[in-house]
């Protein structure tokens, strides 16, 4: 399910993004946590970069902390984790038409890139992570998840999707033994949206 705003936090400075894993750490404090949310949004001028309000700015930054604080706990077990699958999602594809080639499995559902643009993101992302090892998914909802881990057992998994949907996804784990990650959507909105490669590199 997509946020009820639509954002773009791809001019936003990368040392924001470190800020919020900073802050994460401090999860403990809620008291404290919703103005040095305030302060954040204030300091990075992120209602000017993305034109959200403060309550909305407010409800992104608090799911890029939540998520965040699952990539700590879980991470740990993540690098013991053996077999592993990364899921992106087809929003993030260079083509959401018939000019994108990948190939549909509607059993799963999900798409398998065939590397038709080379400045595609989901591309990019196939290509490091089949290189690490990753078996790669591109899905078109979280839901798919539970069906994949029916005929495939990873140990870990990688989601990448905007922070709605990653956190159902995490919810619909909650009950295995699965270690996750996940990268939240840098610029949502259901077609052409994005994610830091940075991030997905850092945590493969
Ligand atoms: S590179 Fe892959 S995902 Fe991107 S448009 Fe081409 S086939 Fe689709
Ligand atoms: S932005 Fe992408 S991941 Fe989020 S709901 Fe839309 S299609 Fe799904």
């Amino acid at each position: 399910m997509p946020y009820h705003f639509t954002f773009d936090l791809s001019k936003v400075p990368r040392f924001f993004f470190s800020e919020i894993a900073r802050v994460s750490y401090q999860k403990g404090m809620h008291k404290t946590l919703l103005n040095t949310l305030r302060d954040i949004i204030k300091n990075f001028r992120i209602q000017e970069a993305t034109g959200l309000n403060l309550s909305d700015a407010i409800i992104l930054l608090q799911d890029f902390i939540d998520l965040q604080a699952v990539n700590l706990i879980e991470r740990r077990k993540f690098i013991k984790s053996q077999k592993r699958a990364l899921l992106l999602p087809h929003c993030s594809r260079k083509y959401m038409d018939s000019r994108c080639k990948a190939f549909f499995d509607a059993s799963i559902p999900s798409y398998t890139c065939a590397h038709c643009s080379k400045d595609c993101l989901v591309n990019k992302a196939d290509h490091f992570a089949k290189k690490k090892g990753y078996d790669v998914y591109v899905v078109p909802g979280g839901s798919c998840i539970l069906k994949i881990l029916k005929e495939h057992p990873y140990e870990g998994v990688v989601g990448v999707a905007c922070g709605e949907e990653v956190k159902m996804g995490v919810a619909a784990l909650e009950s295995t033994d699965v270690a996750v990650q996940v990268i939240p959507l840098i610029k949502n909105g259901c077609a052409n949206t994005a994610f830091n490669m940075e991030t997905l590199v850092n945590v493969l």
